[in-house]
Parts: C-alpha cells; sequence; structure tokens
C-alpha cells in the first residue's frame, strides 16, 4: 500500500483536502485492512467534484491502484468493472467487444464509481443518468467486509448514489447496450424566445442535446446535438423552428477556447465514446480553471426557470464562463437529483473566485427555489439541508442504510454534516 503526503487538492483546485492520511492500496485484501482499521475514512475517485464530498477528518484512500479489471459478459450485456476505472479507460474496450454505455457526460476522465456515486449524468430526454446503468455492486463496509448488492436487494435503489458514505465501492456492474456510432453538429445564435414553444421539441432533435448561453444576450450561443448515425432525423436547419447558423467549424463550447480539446463535430460519424462526451480524453476538459454549479428540476419549468434566470442574467453574466442546459430521464434511484422526474438540469461553469461566485450561487437558488431544485451533488451549492430532505422524500431510507453499513460513522465528513445531518 502506498501512501502520499504534502498537499491535495481537487482537480480543480478549489478544495484543499484536509485529510491528514492518504493511501492507495494495491489489493483488496489490503483495503479491506485499512478500512477495518481506519478512524474516518473516505474515497477519493478522481477528484473532479467542486466541493469537500470527497474529503475525510481521517483517511483518504484512492482506489486507482486496484487492478483495472474489466469483465464483460456478452450474453447478459453486462460489464464488471473496477471502480476506479475512469471512463475513458472502459469506453474504448467495450467498443472492441461491440458494446457501448447508454450515455456519458460531457467528459470522459471521471472515475466509473466517482460519478456514479454523484449521480452524474449528460443529456437526452430519454437518457437516464450514468446511476442508472447500475445493476450491482461490491463494497468494503466500515468492518472491512466485503458486501454485493444488486437490483434484487430492497436497499439497492438507495445504495446507487450513494455520495461515498456507505463504503468503499470496489466494482460495478454496469448494463450495456449494443455500440453505436453518433454524429454532433453545432449551431450558433438561437434567439431565447424559440424556446418559449420549441424547447421540447428541440431538446428531443437529438440523441443527447445540449444548449450553451453565457447570459449576455438572451440567445443559446450554441446548441450541441448529438444524433445517432443512422436515425435519418432530418437536419435540425430544415426544422420550421430553427434560426440558428451552423457552426462552420469545430467549437469549443466555452467561449474563447479553442476547440481541441472538443470532441468531433460538423456531422462526422463516429463511435458513441468519441462524440456523447463534449470533451475529449488526452487534454484538459473544460476550462480547467473554473468552478461548476448545477441545479436539476422537473422538466416541465424548463421554461419558466430558464426566464428566471434570465432576469438575473447581468448577475450571472459577468462570473460565468458558460451555462449548460440539458435533460435527464427520470430515475428511481434515492438520493438521484433525477429521482422519479423527467428533469432539466441548468449548469454553470463559474470563472474560479469562489467570493464573487458564492453570492451569484444563492441568488440562483432563490430564482429557481419556486421549481425546486435539486443541486448536483457534486458540484458547488448552498442548498440548506432542510431543503434537500424536502427535496427526497428517501432521504430518511438512506440515512438509515448509512447507519446500517456504517454505524459508527467512519464515512461521515463535513459535508454529509451540512446537507444530510449526519
Ligand atoms: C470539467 C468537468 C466536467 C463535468 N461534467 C459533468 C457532466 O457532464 N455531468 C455531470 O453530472 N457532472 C459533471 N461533472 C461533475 C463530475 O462528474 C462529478 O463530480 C463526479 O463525482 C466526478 O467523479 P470523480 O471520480 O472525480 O469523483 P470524486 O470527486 O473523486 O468523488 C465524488 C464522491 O464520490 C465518492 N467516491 C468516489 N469513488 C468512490 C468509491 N470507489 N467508493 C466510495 N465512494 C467513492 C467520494 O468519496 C465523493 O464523495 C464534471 C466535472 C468536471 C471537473
Amino acid at each position: 500500500m502506498t501512501t502520499a503526503a504534502g498537499p491535495r487538492t481537487n482537480w480543480a483546485g478549489n478544495i484543499a483536502f484536509a485529510a491528514p492520511d492518504f493511501y492507495r492500496p494495491a489489493t483488496l485484501a489490503e483495503l479491506r485492512t485499512m478500512v477495518a482499521r481506519a478512524r474516518q475514512l473516505r474515497v477519493l475517485g478522481t477528484g473532479h467534484s467542486f466541493n469537500d464530498m470527497a474529503d475525510s477528518p481521517g483517511a483518504q484512500v484512492s482506489l486507482a491502484g486496484l487492478p483495472p479489471e474489466v469483465e464483460i459478459d456478452s450474453a447478459a450485456s453486462l460489464v464488471r468493472v473496477a471502480a476506479g476505472l475512469s471512463y475513458a479507460g472502459l469506453a474504448a474496450r467495450l467498443d472492441r467487444h461491440g458494446f457501448a454505455l447508454r450515455n456519458l457526460a460531457s467528459l470522459p476522465h471521471i472515475s466509473v464509481a466517482g460519478a456514479c456515486a454523484t449521480g452524474t449524468h449528460g443529456s437526452g430526454p430519454a437518457n437516464q443518468n450514468l446511476s442508472a446503468a447500475v445493476t450491482g455492486l461490491e463494497l468494503v463496509t466500515a468492518d472491512g467486509d466485503v458486501v454485493e448488492l444488486s437490483r434484487a436487494d430492497a436497499g439497492f435503489p438507495g445504495a446507487v448514489v450513494h455520495l461515498g458514505s456507505l463504503g468503499a465501492v470496489t466494482r460495478l456492474i454496469l448494463e450495456l447496450v449494443p455500440s453505436f456510432e453518433v454524429s454532433q453538429r453545432v449551431y450558433e445564435d438561437l434567439p431565447l424566445d424559440v424556446l418559449d414553444d420549441h424547447f421540447a421539441a428541440i431538446m428531443a432533435s437529438g440523441y443527447s442535446v445540449s444548449m450553451f448561453t453565457d447570459w449576455h444576450a438572451p440567445r443559446l450561443t450554441q446548441l450541441w446535438i448529438k444524433s445517432l448515425a443512422e436515425d435519418g432525423t432530418p437536419p435540425v436547419t430544415e426544422q420550421p423552428w430553427f434560426t440558428a447558423t451552423p457552426a462552420p467549424a469545430a467549437r469549443n463550447p466555452v467561449p474563447g477556447l479553442p476547440a481541441d480539446n472538443s470532441t468531433a463535430q460538423l456531422g462526422e460519424p463516429g463511435p458513441w465514446f468519441e462524440r456523447l462526451p463534449h470533451f475529449r480524453p488526452e487534454f484538459t476538459p473544460s476550462a480547467g480553471d473554473e468552478l461548476q454549479t448545477e441545479y436539476l428540476l422537473p422538466a416541465e419549468h424548463a421554461v419558466p426557470a430558464l426566464r428566471q434566470l434570465q432576469r438575473a442574467g447581468d448577475r450571472i453574466a459577468p462570473v460565468l464562463r458558460i451555462c449548460e442546459v440539458r435533460t435527464v430521464a427520470a430515475d428511481d434511484l434515492w438520493l438521484s437529483p433525477a429521482y422519479r422526474q423527467d428533469s432539466v438540469a441548468f449548469h454553470f461553469t463559474w470563472r474560479p473566485d469562489s467570493a464573487a461566485v458564492l453570492p451569484v450561487v444563492s441568488l440562483l437558488e432563490r430564482q429557481l427555489a419556486p421549481f425546486g431544485p435539486r443541486p448536483h451533488w457534486g458540484k458547488v451549492f448552498t442548498t440548506p439541508d432542510a431543503d434537500l430532505h424536502a427535496s427526497y422524500d428517501r432521504l430518511p431510507d438512506f440515512l438509515d442504510l448509512a447507519r446500517h453499513y456504517d454505524p459508527k460513522g467512519k464515512f461521515r465528513n463535513a459535508y454529509t454534516a451540512r446537507y444530510l445531518g449526519c
């Protein structure tokens, strides 16, 4: 087992982890011993969350040193994958065997376990978040025992989006679909008014659609439409509601940044894992120098919520790099931000200035309050714990599950105290 000393931060650098100890076990046996001995502990994935959820007052452990197993069960269309593996490390291997994941987030750099722990999502009105693909998981619980859970277990829907609070997840079983090709086109300058009557139609105009605005003007700066290569949908430009201009060259969704780190566009078909994320694995995703916030709320409130945000546009724009709007299909996972509601997700990539950003985050929460916004668990938010409890009716059951697997609170930290009350 290797250990590391010295300052460590999350990917964005806005959180300096306070955990005094850091471990990187090489085997499951080492991990079990370490978990059993630790007084307090939390697993660190790839550290792409923007808050302190992966920190611990005791030890932090990375599972990146465990064997990067990928076992495909072709007959059942399932893969059992080591939790520390990233989507970038997994996707090409699946594709070589003729399989795909249904959807991906905007970047493939994140660990499968960290993404599923937080309800990470992509876009598409028929696409659930990445956690919804989990059919089973294996975790090392507080006393070092290995527990396997599957969809047949009563607590399973509570255990998938677990925020790191149930134990160290070592393996996940994910549902697969046959490999598919996607082509991606970017359009520019769609007036916001068009969304009043056509929001749902535009969001359904591709397999996965993202709208971007900088809130400097009432328009979408870009519209990214990822279509199944064979679906025969008429080009978006031929649809009567569409007045945007096709981008003449590849684009980066973040204004002012070169397109090099973005996935191929201009309608060139390619494999699912090279089109569904916006960013390529070999480059720094997004701006690199940023904070992020995101809220999910019922999809039917998308347009009034957009109008509410527009009213705060002059406060948002000065601290914003880019705002992205996506859709996520409902699921049944207790702490999923899309729990039992088809959702619209309003995402904000901020300039890296917490002092300037936090008041705007609170303002957004007030603006969106009438629509019952659920924050992305892995991003910056100031939602009071009472509001979170009101948003998630299975939260008490989740806390029972956490007490069951972790009776002494080994996996608790400042984040769980602040937001979950434990
Ligand atoms: C540039 C960028 C783009 C992003 N794009 C998207 C996007 O498109 N959609 C979206 O929804 N989110 C997005 N995110 C957010 C990101 O997907 C989540 O924050 C996700 O949790 C990151 O995974 P991670 O491996 O880095 O997790 P970490 O940040 O390392 O950990 C997150 C939580 O999971 C727990 N955890 C991690 N691994 C384990 C494990 N094996 N066992 C137990 N607990 C574990 C940690 O303790 C922590 O509580 C983006 C983030 C960045 C930086």
